[in-house]
């Protein structure tokens, strides 16, 4: 089975300009590697890049809620995937459990794979849908260069899977770079990688790519 390498480019680049450049040296750094790269830029640089990814989505599918993007916006823009319940997004905005298992839910109901962002079991609602991929991002590791440890991002990965079953994707993210992205996938099992800051850089999100997929 293909990994899934995803990016998270967060609030990040100021400008289209950026955006298209960024974009378009990751397109072609990975044209000839058997992996599934999903960038997920800024909401409003989805529709010119044909981006395949996003990093949020509200619960409902329109109606009286400002500012908020919907799961049926994006399915209709062509997106396959969208991250939900990012620790920012917990800690900045505020998102609670209850509110992810909602976007979760919404995001399945309209044929989008949400890919649930969890530090703790918990987190993992009880009947995660069919289609979901699980993300384990310690929070101590996202984007501070610190690596979680790989013998204990495997006892996670294996807690996780026993949650959820085998045939739900489980992805490792925190601080992945080209020099530990192999222990992710070789020596903790996980099946793909969430990349925030090294994805802003497409030579060392490239050279990740190549890292875990020319094994
Ligand atoms: C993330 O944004 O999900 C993330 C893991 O960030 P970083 O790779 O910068 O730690």
């Amino acid at each position: 089975m293909k990994l899934l390498i995803v990016a998270n480019w967060k609030c990040h680049p100021k400008t289209l300009r950026e955006a298209k450049l960024l974009f378009n040296s990751i397109i072609k750094g990975v044209k000839d590697i058997d992996a599934e790269v999903v960038i997920c830029p800024p909401f409003v640089y989805l529709p010119v890049l044909k981006a395949t990814g996003a990093q949020d989505v509200f619960w409902e599918n329109e109606g009286a809620y400002t500012g908020e993007i919907s799961p049926a916006m994006l399915k209709n823009l062509g997106l396959k995937y969208v991250i939900v319940g990012h620790s920012e997004r917990r800690k900045y905005r505020g998102e609670t459990d209850v509110m992810i298992n909602q976007k979760v839910k919404a995001s399945l109901a309209q044929g989008l794979k949400p890919i649930l962002c969890i530090d703790k079991i918990s987190q993992i609602p009880d009947n995660l849908g069919k289609g979901a991929v699980i993300a384990y991002e310690p929070l101590f590791a996202i984007g501070t260069g610190q690596t979680c440890g790989i013998e204990k991002a495997k006892k996670m990965r294996l807690a996780i899977k026993r949650r959820v079953g085998a045939k739900t994707l489980i992805l490792y993210g925190g601080s992945v770079s080209s020099h530990n992205a192999q222990e992710y996938i070789m020596g903790a099992g996980f099946q793909g990688l969430l990349v925030g800051g090294a994805s802003l850089r497409p030579k060392e999100f490239v050279d990740i790519i190549k890292n875990v997929c020319y094994r």
